[in-house]
Protein backbone atom coordinates (compact mmCIF):
# COMPACT_ATOMS: atom_id res chain seq x y z
CA UNK A 1 0.00 0.00 0.00
CA UNK A 2 1.57 3.47 -1.09
CA UNK A 3 1.08 6.39 1.45
CA UNK A 4 -2.00 8.13 -0.53
CA UNK A 5 -3.77 4.09 0.05
CA UNK A 6 -2.77 4.31 3.54
CA UNK A 7 -3.84 7.44 4.66
CA UNK A 8 -7.23 6.91 2.21
CA UNK A 9 -7.57 3.44 4.16
CA UNK A 10 -7.33 5.37 7.47
CA UNK A 11 -10.13 7.93 6.83
CA UNK A 12 -13.45 7.06 9.43
CA UNK A 13 -11.20 4.71 11.31
CA UNK A 14 -11.20 5.04 15.23
CA UNK A 15 -7.96 5.21 17.33
CA UNK A 16 -7.55 4.92 21.08
CA UNK A 17 -4.69 6.92 23.07
CA UNK A 18 -4.61 6.11 26.91
CA UNK A 19 -2.35 8.38 28.62
CA UNK A 20 -1.52 9.28 32.43
CA UNK A 21 -1.36 13.16 32.41
CA UNK A 22 -2.25 15.88 30.60
CA UNK A 23 0.82 16.89 27.91
CA UNK A 24 1.93 12.98 27.81
CA UNK A 25 -0.37 12.44 24.60
CA UNK A 26 1.50 15.61 22.76
CA UNK A 27 5.54 14.37 24.06
CA UNK A 28 4.89 10.63 23.49
CA UNK A 29 3.18 10.64 20.01
CA UNK A 30 1.77 14.23 19.46
CA UNK A 31 2.89 13.79 15.87
CA UNK A 32 1.02 10.83 15.15
CA UNK A 33 -2.15 11.54 16.74
CA UNK A 34 -2.22 15.03 14.35
CA UNK A 35 -1.22 12.35 11.35
CA UNK A 36 -4.04 10.38 12.42
CA UNK A 37 -6.81 12.95 12.51
CA UNK A 38 -5.94 15.02 9.17
CA UNK A 39 -6.24 11.51 7.79
CA UNK A 40 -9.58 12.03 8.73
CA UNK A 41 -9.15 9.24 11.57
CA UNK A 42 -11.44 10.23 14.74
CA UNK A 43 -8.65 10.08 17.63
CA UNK A 44 -10.11 9.75 21.04
CA UNK A 45 -8.09 10.70 24.19
CA UNK A 46 -8.82 8.90 27.67
CA UNK A 47 -6.01 10.57 30.08
CA UNK A 48 -6.05 8.97 33.37
CA UNK A 49 -5.74 11.91 35.93
CA UNK A 50 -5.49 16.10 35.61
CA UNK A 51 -1.93 16.21 36.64
CA UNK A 52 -2.84 18.14 39.82
CA UNK A 53 0.21 17.04 41.21
CA UNK A 54 2.77 18.07 38.50
CA UNK A 55 5.20 20.55 38.25
CA UNK A 56 4.89 24.03 37.39
CA UNK A 57 6.79 26.15 35.12
CA UNK A 58 5.37 29.85 36.69
CA UNK A 59 3.14 30.26 39.84
CA UNK A 60 0.71 32.75 37.97
CA UNK A 61 -0.58 30.55 35.83
CA UNK A 62 -2.50 29.05 38.79
CA UNK A 63 -3.26 31.68 40.40
CA UNK A 64 -6.46 30.05 41.72
CA UNK A 65 -4.29 26.99 43.18
CA UNK A 66 -6.17 24.14 41.18
CA UNK A 67 -3.48 22.90 39.02
CA UNK A 68 -5.95 19.61 38.05
CA UNK A 69 -8.33 22.20 36.17
CA UNK A 70 -6.03 24.39 34.65
CA UNK A 71 -4.21 21.39 33.26
CA UNK A 72 -7.67 20.35 32.16
CA UNK A 73 -8.00 23.42 30.27
CA UNK A 74 -4.18 22.70 28.27
CA UNK A 75 -5.28 19.55 27.77
CA UNK A 76 -8.04 20.79 25.71
CA UNK A 77 -6.32 23.07 24.08
CA UNK A 78 -3.75 20.86 23.06
CA UNK A 79 -6.16 18.18 21.75
CA UNK A 80 -7.65 21.10 19.65
CA UNK A 81 -4.34 21.67 18.11
CA UNK A 82 -3.96 18.14 17.05
CA UNK A 83 -7.43 17.54 16.14
CA UNK A 84 -8.07 15.08 18.78
CA UNK A 85 -11.91 14.50 18.35
CA UNK A 86 -12.52 13.61 22.08
CA UNK A 87 -11.06 13.93 25.28
CA UNK A 88 -12.15 11.89 28.15
CA UNK A 89 -10.17 13.00 31.54
CA UNK A 90 -10.94 10.71 34.49
CA UNK A 91 -10.52 12.06 37.97
CA UNK A 92 -7.82 9.28 39.23
CA UNK A 93 -5.22 10.16 41.72
CA UNK A 94 -2.23 11.94 39.89
CA UNK A 95 1.20 9.80 41.38
CA UNK A 96 -1.00 7.03 42.10
CA UNK A 97 -2.09 5.58 39.19
CA UNK A 98 -0.56 2.51 39.43
CA UNK A 99 -2.58 1.35 42.74
CA UNK A 100 -5.68 3.28 43.11
CA UNK A 101 -8.46 2.58 41.37
CA UNK A 102 -7.45 -0.64 39.65
CA UNK A 103 -10.92 -2.00 38.67
CA UNK A 104 -12.64 1.38 38.20
CA UNK A 105 -9.84 1.99 35.65
CA UNK A 106 -10.09 -1.04 34.69
CA UNK A 107 -13.26 -0.99 33.78
CA UNK A 108 -13.60 2.52 32.00
CA UNK A 109 -10.61 1.64 29.52
CA UNK A 110 -12.77 -1.44 28.57
CA UNK A 111 -15.96 1.00 28.34
CA UNK A 112 -14.09 3.09 26.22
CA UNK A 113 -13.15 0.27 23.98
CA UNK A 114 -16.81 -1.26 23.84
CA UNK A 115 -18.15 2.61 23.35
CA UNK A 116 -15.88 3.66 20.27
CA UNK A 117 -14.34 0.28 18.91
CA UNK A 118 -11.13 1.87 18.65
CA UNK A 119 -9.34 0.07 15.32
CA UNK A 120 -6.29 0.48 17.32
CA UNK A 121 -4.89 1.92 20.67
CA UNK A 122 -2.48 3.44 22.06
CA UNK A 123 -0.27 3.65 25.12
CA UNK A 124 3.34 3.83 27.00
CA UNK A 125 5.34 0.51 26.81
CA UNK A 126 6.50 -1.14 30.00
CA UNK A 127 9.60 1.43 30.64
CA UNK A 128 7.08 4.40 31.37
CA UNK A 129 9.40 6.74 29.27
CA UNK A 130 11.45 7.14 32.18
CA UNK A 131 9.82 4.92 34.85
CA UNK A 132 7.30 7.05 35.87
CA UNK A 133 5.27 4.79 37.99
CA UNK A 134 1.78 6.67 36.68
CA UNK A 135 2.45 5.86 33.43
CA UNK A 136 4.28 2.28 34.08
CA UNK A 137 0.49 1.86 36.14
CA UNK A 138 -1.59 3.29 33.01
CA UNK A 139 0.57 0.98 30.73
CA UNK A 140 -0.67 -2.41 32.88
CA UNK A 141 -4.18 -1.26 33.20
CA UNK A 142 -4.62 -0.82 29.05
CA UNK A 143 -2.53 -3.81 29.00
CA UNK A 144 -4.50 -5.55 31.11
CA UNK A 145 -7.99 -4.14 29.53
CA UNK A 146 -7.20 -4.67 25.69
CA UNK A 147 -6.65 -8.40 27.07
CA UNK A 148 -9.61 -8.97 28.73
CA UNK A 149 -11.66 -8.77 25.69
CA UNK A 150 -9.51 -11.85 23.90
CA UNK A 151 -9.40 -11.89 19.67
CA UNK A 152 -11.83 -9.15 19.90
CA UNK A 153 -9.29 -6.44 21.04
CA UNK A 154 -8.06 -4.07 18.58
CA UNK A 155 -4.18 -4.08 18.57
CA UNK A 156 -2.91 -2.30 20.94
CA UNK A 157 0.71 -0.49 20.11
CA UNK A 158 3.44 1.19 22.72
CA UNK A 159 4.78 4.32 22.08
CA UNK A 160 8.68 5.11 23.60
CA UNK A 161 11.21 7.77 23.64
CA UNK A 162 14.25 5.92 22.18
CA UNK A 163 17.42 6.35 24.15
CA UNK A 164 19.19 9.37 23.97
CA UNK A 165 16.66 11.20 21.90
CA UNK A 166 16.47 13.98 24.57
CA UNK A 167 19.95 14.06 25.26
CA UNK A 168 20.19 15.13 21.42
CA UNK A 169 17.19 17.99 22.05
CA UNK A 170 19.48 19.11 25.29
CA UNK A 171 22.17 19.77 23.20
CA UNK A 172 20.48 20.62 19.95
CA UNK A 173 19.01 23.39 21.83
CA UNK A 174 22.23 25.01 22.85
CA UNK A 175 24.28 26.59 25.34
CA UNK A 176 25.37 26.33 28.68
CA UNK A 177 21.74 27.92 30.35
CA UNK A 178 20.62 24.51 28.79
CA UNK A 179 23.37 21.90 29.34
CA UNK A 180 21.71 20.02 32.14
CA UNK A 181 19.09 20.86 31.94
CA UNK A 182 15.82 18.74 32.98
CA UNK A 183 12.50 17.82 31.76
CA UNK A 184 10.01 18.15 34.42
CA UNK A 185 12.54 17.23 37.18
CA UNK A 186 13.25 14.57 34.82
CA UNK A 187 17.43 14.08 33.77
CA UNK A 188 17.66 13.77 29.53
CA UNK A 189 19.40 10.25 29.93
CA UNK A 190 16.46 9.02 32.22
CA UNK A 191 14.12 8.90 28.77
CA UNK A 192 14.18 5.24 27.10
CA UNK A 193 16.75 4.39 29.11
CA UNK A 194 14.97 1.04 29.78
CA UNK A 195 12.79 1.19 26.27
CA UNK A 196 12.19 -2.41 24.11
CA UNK A 197 13.55 -1.28 20.92
CA UNK A 198 11.07 0.14 18.71
CA UNK A 199 9.63 -2.03 15.39
CA UNK A 200 8.16 0.82 13.46
CA UNK A 201 8.71 4.21 13.48
CA UNK A 202 5.75 6.87 12.11
CA UNK A 203 6.79 9.83 9.51
CA UNK A 204 5.79 12.74 11.35
CA UNK A 205 8.36 15.94 9.85
CA UNK A 206 5.32 17.42 8.47
CA UNK A 207 3.36 17.50 12.07
CA UNK A 208 6.36 18.08 13.85
CA UNK A 209 4.89 21.88 14.42
CA UNK A 210 1.74 21.04 15.38
CA UNK A 211 3.62 18.36 18.16
CA UNK A 212 5.65 21.23 19.39
CA UNK A 213 2.76 23.84 19.14
CA UNK A 214 0.38 21.19 21.15
CA UNK A 215 3.31 20.87 24.10
CA UNK A 216 3.55 24.47 24.72
CA UNK A 217 -0.40 24.34 25.31
CA UNK A 218 0.84 23.17 28.14
CA UNK A 219 2.02 25.94 29.50
CA UNK A 220 2.50 25.27 32.76
CA UNK A 221 4.76 22.39 32.14
CA UNK A 222 6.58 23.99 29.58
CA UNK A 223 7.57 27.54 29.96
CA UNK A 224 10.25 29.31 27.13
CA UNK A 225 13.03 27.68 28.94
CA UNK A 226 11.96 24.49 28.44
CA UNK A 227 14.30 22.74 25.89
CA UNK A 228 11.79 21.25 23.40
CA UNK A 229 10.47 25.03 23.77
CA UNK A 230 13.87 26.40 22.27
CA UNK A 231 14.57 24.25 19.24
CA UNK A 232 14.71 25.70 15.76
CA UNK A 233 12.21 24.27 13.09
CA UNK A 234 14.91 22.14 11.28
CA UNK A 235 16.31 20.76 14.39
CA UNK A 236 12.34 19.72 15.72
CA UNK A 237 12.33 18.06 12.22
CA UNK A 238 15.20 16.51 12.75
CA UNK A 239 14.87 15.25 16.32
CA UNK A 240 11.42 14.85 16.84
CA UNK A 241 10.24 13.86 13.30
CA UNK A 242 10.03 10.38 13.58
CA UNK A 243 8.05 8.32 16.81
CA UNK A 244 8.78 5.24 17.72
CA UNK A 245 6.34 2.17 18.36
CA UNK A 246 5.82 -1.56 18.67
CA UNK A 247 3.04 -3.61 18.65
CA UNK A 248 1.78 -5.26 22.49
CA UNK A 249 1.53 -9.11 22.48
CA UNK A 250 -2.08 -9.26 22.58
CA UNK A 251 -4.56 -11.13 20.07
CA UNK A 252 -6.64 -9.34 17.96
CA UNK A 253 -8.30 -10.74 14.58
CA UNK A 254 -7.88 -7.08 13.07
CA UNK A 255 -5.72 -5.47 10.62
CA UNK A 256 -2.96 -3.66 11.99
CA UNK A 257 -3.79 -0.13 10.85
CA UNK A 258 -1.22 2.15 12.26
CA UNK A 259 1.81 -0.49 11.64
CA UNK A 260 0.52 0.37 7.93
CA UNK A 261 1.38 4.40 7.90
CA UNK A 262 4.66 2.86 10.03
CA UNK A 263 8.33 2.09 8.17
CA UNK A 264 9.72 -0.86 10.19
CA UNK A 265 12.79 -0.81 12.10
CA UNK A 266 15.44 -3.28 11.01
CA UNK A 267 16.21 -5.68 13.95
CA UNK A 268 19.81 -4.83 15.10
ZN1 LIG B 1 2.92 11.80 32.32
Amino acid sequence: MDAAQTEQALSGRTILAVFAHPDDESLACGGTLARLADAGVRVVLLCASRGENGSVSNPSLVAAGDLGHVRSGELREAARTLGIAEVLIYDHPDGDLRWADVPQFHDEIVAAIVRYQPDGVITFDDDGLYWHLDHIGVHERTYTAVRSLGADAPPLYYVTIPKGLMREVVEAAGGTAVKNAKFWGIDADAFGAAAKPATFVIDVRDWVSRKLAALSCHRTQMGPSHPLARLDAEQARQLLGHEHFRRAPTESRWESIIAQMGEPVPSA
